[in-house]
């Protein structure tokens, strides 16, 4: 089978570290965001260059419909097909605010490029694998936010629920053409999105947050989405892999 695919928010942070672990082990990457192609094509060609795959950027945004059919037409016309797709794409709240008073329109912008962006263009893959006899792979990057009840930043945990839902939807929907849905859900991992609160997760983990006294890094995502890329997990669908330094484990 070919092995094409495409990381939604794949410039920098943990999509990065995705892309760069994928095209490690061979895949052809297309990665998408908001900035202009223009700032990645030195990153395409140095991935290129090193890897021996293809590698291309689309700017695009995953909570408008007509760039998401513009994203799949740009890798098929560019790969020819696509085999997996890693939904990545997703933002904090700009302004962390009390649940009180947290506005709608925060609400609705986390929600559409958290949930309703990754959810639509999952649909629209997914007849895509249907529809082509592909048995693909599908991975969404979800968050301990999806359990962990934050109420500085209420909207985001509600998307990242919403994650864990249609992880479970489309791994039952895409069963009988044999495609995988898994989510990954992510601790605090340092990027761009947690530099802002950097002091305060580095007192957290010297405090024992984690069970691994460190914070994660994107090559800790990027390993685990390959792990499920080469189909070690076969026997599986619509799990969840903690990728979080046994944060989550209640203590007393
Ligand atoms: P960053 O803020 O560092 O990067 C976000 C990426 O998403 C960028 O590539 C950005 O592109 C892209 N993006 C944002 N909005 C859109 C959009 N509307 N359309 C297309 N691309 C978009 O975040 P992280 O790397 O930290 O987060 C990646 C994923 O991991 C997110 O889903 C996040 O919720 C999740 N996560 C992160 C954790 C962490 O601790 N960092 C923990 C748990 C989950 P551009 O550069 O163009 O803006």
């Amino acid at each position: 089978m070919a092995r094409n695919v495409l990381v939604t928010g794949g410039g920098r942070g943990i999509g990065a570290g995705i892309v760069d672990k994928l095209a490690a082990e061979g895949w052809n990457v297309a990665f998408c965001g908001r900035k202009p192609v223009e700032e990645f094509s030195t990153r395409c060609a140095e991935i290129e260059a090193k890897y021996n795959v293809k590698a291309l950027y689309i700017q695009a945004d995953v909570s408008n419909a007509h760039d998401r059919e513009r994203l799949l037409n740009a890798v098929l016309e560019k790969f020819g097909s696509i085999e997996a797709l890693v939904n990545n794409a997703g933002v904090a709240p700009q302004v962390r605010c009390d649940l009180l008073e947290m506005s709608e329109e925060s609400f609705d912008r986390v929600m559409n490029i958290n949930l309703k962006g990754p959810f639509f263009l999952t649909q629209r893959i997914g007849r895509y694998f249907a529809e082509n006899h592909v048995a693909g792979t599908i991975v969404n990057i979800g968050s301990i936010s999806a359990t962990v009840a934050s109420i500085s930043r209420g909207e985001y945990c509600l998307s990242k629920a919403g994650v864990a839902m249609a992880t479970k939807l489309f791994a039952v929907k895409m069963a009988e053409f044999g495609v995988p849905v898994y989510e990954i859900r992510p601790g605090v991992i340092s990027s761009d999105m947690t530099s802002v609160v950097k002091e305060k997760y580095d007192k957290l983990i010297a405090e024992g947050l984690t069970l691994q006294p460190r914070w994660g890094v994107p090559a800790d995502i990027g390993r685990a989405v390959a792990m499920l890329l080469r189909g070690d997990l076969a026997y599986s669908t619509g799990q969840v892999i903690k990728v979080d330094g046994g944060m989550e484990i209640g203590r007393l």
